[in-house]
């Protein structure tokens, strides 16, 4: 399937140079001139990567990205923001609400072809990232859901992110010191007895069926996902 870069821009002559520069590159180029029609179209399109100009004629570019990623089905879509030099205090707050990078314009087109292909690069990879699999238990860091044979099971904050640590190294042994720096960050207190009663309300959660029973104590040094002896 082709690439779709969609651009909302409202300078004909720089649409016409991102067309012939996006289509040379093997791409294929959808475009709209105002915030409006962009989130209309961005949503019947649904691009791979939308590149977004910051001063539109009806409204400002910093409504159509917290549209996207607010947008369940588009929330992850890689944005870059393109705005006028000048305008360096629109970079901070664009890249707060979920721009992924941004060129001041103006660019050069082989800058924008390679910033275009190191994201979509990474939100190749991202994806697939976003789903940590063990024995019967799946995890989507995504939408930070849990399921074990199929079935949901609802974790608390801290028992998400003590799962999602040890999934990520499946079989290795951590212990508490390491789970406590990961989870709660370093220098913060927090006692062994508090991580103990956080990984008997894992074990609880996941526990609705025997085969997902995959937290093994190791005694006197911590604890790591395996199957239980
Ligand atoms: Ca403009």
């Amino acid at each position: 399937m082709t690439v779709k870069i969609f651009s909302v821009e409202d300078e004909e002559s720089l649409v016409s140079l991102l067309e012939y520069n996006i289509k040379s590159s093997g791409y294929d180029f959808y475009h709209a001139g105002t915030a409006y029609q962009g989130m209309i179209d961005i949503q019947k399109v649904k691009p791979d990567l939308i590149l977004l100009d910051w001063m539109l004629p009806d409204q400002p570019g910093t409504e159509i990205c917290k549209f996207i990623r607010s947008h369940e089905s588009l929330s992850e879509t890689p944005i870059i923001m393109l705005t006028a030099k000048g305008e360096e205090s629109d970079l901070v707050s664009g890249l707060n609400i979920g721009c992924d990078d941004y060129l001041l314009k103006p660019f050069s087109p082989k800058e924008l072809i390679a910033r275009i292909n190191a994201l979509l690069r990474r939100s190749k990879n991202k994806n697939k990232e976003s789903i940590l699999e063990f024995e019967n238990i799946k995890m989507n860091t995504d939408t930070h859901r849990v399921y074990c044979c199929n079935k949901e099971a609802k974790l608390g904050p801290r028992e998400y992110s003590i799962l999602e640590f040890l999934m990520k190294k499946p079989g290795r042994v951590f212990t508490r010191q390491q789970i406590l720096d990961s989870v709660w960050g370093t220098n913060v207190y927090v006692s062994d007895r508090t991580i103990d009663v956080h990984i008997r309300r894992l074990r609880q959660a996941l526990s609705t069926t025997e085969e997902c029973k995959v937290i093994r104590t190791i005694r006197s040094s911590g604890y790591s996902l395996d199957i239980e002896a």
